[in-house]
């Protein structure tokens, strides 16, 4: 979240236009893009809350299956009081793109409920998302919808989900969530994934410029489950993490963040702010500042036409979920500015769920080094392939991606055929 108001009645129509862009380059028809657009199913479920106190309080939680064509509906579930259908119905496209882009065996699905968790206490949260779980039980399972973290839940979330589901069903079943602790059938890697994804991504698309990462100079908003974790790899591999934000505000050090320091001042005070190692920097200064590589890692809609005319890095690197609406990545292109698309730069997290999933089926766990090294294969063949298609056709990275996995989508669909 930033300080200023990014727009989040928005993302929906991002979604939209950047699909309806992918469509137009394919030359497909309007009954195929009205598939392509639609969800294929949704639910929204009242949620009861007994508080702490004894009183009551109502939630309203969503589940989208966005596409299940080419396999399992898989998503997160976001608790943020900005949640609503559109939201989820955004986001859920995006799980579908970023899927097929990265050949994971899945369609897209997104799940929210509106609600500001940093207000309930954890026993009230646990009771949210244990009735939540149950009233989306019929539309979720391993081979129907796969659950996983995002803003505003954790692994802590998902082992309430995989309970709620397994007691209800009689048996455990690791395969409904992922992103879980490790104690019950949790991945080692999960947890840094998409971080890690997003500095590989970073690598592969510095490459194509003869750079490398540690020439660099580094800004990221947010400082959560995605940014804190990228700016610590990004300092390892010798990049200069110049500014970093959370949701509070931010910092910024000309030399680079001492992160080791950082990380201890986060994981004391719980924010960034008033680190003594920098000066203090707002949200929307990060996103003007001259560095080289831009992270944003928060929320969608922050990269808009003012903000992006402000932009001074060469790459944009989305490690959040639609961070650019539609004007601002007009206005990154005419100003030349790389952008690695979000659905490639931060599908490690989901690619990691994948090998969770995996793991859990087969009950048989892999090292923490072949999950890495798989993931890196991962990201930067998913890179190369995007990048060539950009090339081959002269296309942003953006274009490419969504041209890539929109078609992986529709010949799922037009291959399975129309029933009846
Ligand atoms: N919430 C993450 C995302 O937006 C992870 C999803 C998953 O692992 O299923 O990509």
């Amino acid at each position: 979240m930033t300080q200023s108001e990014p727009d989040l009645s928005a993302p929906l129509a991002t979604a939209k236009a950047q699909l309806a862009t992918a469509v137009g380059i394919l030359g497909y028809d309007d009954g195929l893009h009205a598939m392509l657009a639609t969800p294929r199913r949704e639910i929204n479920v009242a949620i009861p809350l007994r508080r702490d106190d004894g009183s009551t309080t109502l939630f309203t939680g969503y589940r989208v299956q966005h596409n299940i064509s080419r396999g399992p509906g898989k998503g997160g579930v976001r608790y943020a009081p900005s949640v609503d259908i559109d939201e989820v119905r955004a986001l859920a496209m995006l799980m579908t793109w970023k899927c097929a882009v990265v050949e994971l065996p899945y369609g897209g699905a997104k799940g929210g409920i509106a609600i500001d968790p940093r207000e309930f206490s954890s026993r009230e949260l646990e009771r949210v998302t244990r009735r939540y779980t149950s009233e989306i039980m019929p539309m979720i399972g391993p081979e129907r919808d796969i659950l996983a973290p995002d803003i505003g839940t954790n692994e802590q979330t998902m082992a309430w989900v995989m309970d709620t589901y397994s007691v209800n069903r009689g048996f455990t079943i690791p395969g409904v969530a992922t992103g879980k602790p490790l104690a019950v059938g949790g991945s080692l890697g999960r947890a840094t994934a998409t971080s890690r994804g997003v500095v590989h991504a970073t690598r592969a698309a510095l490459a194509d410029a003869g750079a490398t990462l540690a020439e660099v100079s580094v800004a990221i908003q947010g400082f959560g489950k995605v940014g804190s974790h990228a700016a610590r790899f990004f300092a390892e591999a010798g990049a200069t993490v110049r500014a970093v934000t959370d949701q509070y505000g931010g910092v910024q050090a000309d030399g680079g963040l001492d992160m080791p320091a950082l990380l201890d001042h986060v994981a004391t005070t719980g924010s960034v702010v008033d680190f003594p190692g920098g000066d203090p920097i707002t949200n929307e200064a990060l996103l003007a500042l001259d560095v080289d590589v831009l992270v944003p890692a928060a929320v969608e809609g922050v990269l808009d036409a003012d903000t992006a005319a402000q932009v001074k890095a060469r790459w944009v690197v989305e490690g959040a979920n639609g961070p650019t609406t539609i004007e601002g990545d007009r206005v990154l292109a005419e100003r030349g500015i790389v952008v690695v698309p979000d659905i490639l730069a931060n599908a490690g997290g989901v690619v990691v769920s994948y090998f969770e999933w995996v793991q859990a089926n087969q009950a048989y766990w892999w090292t923490e080094q072949e999950i890495e090294e798989r993931l890196e294969h991962r990201m930067m063949t998913s890179y190369a392939s995007v990048a060539e298609v950009a090339r081959a056709d002269g296309l942003s990275l953006r274009d490419a991606a969504l041209v890539i996995s929109v078609r992986r989508v529709a010949q799922a669909h037009q291959i399975r055929g129309l029933y009846p």
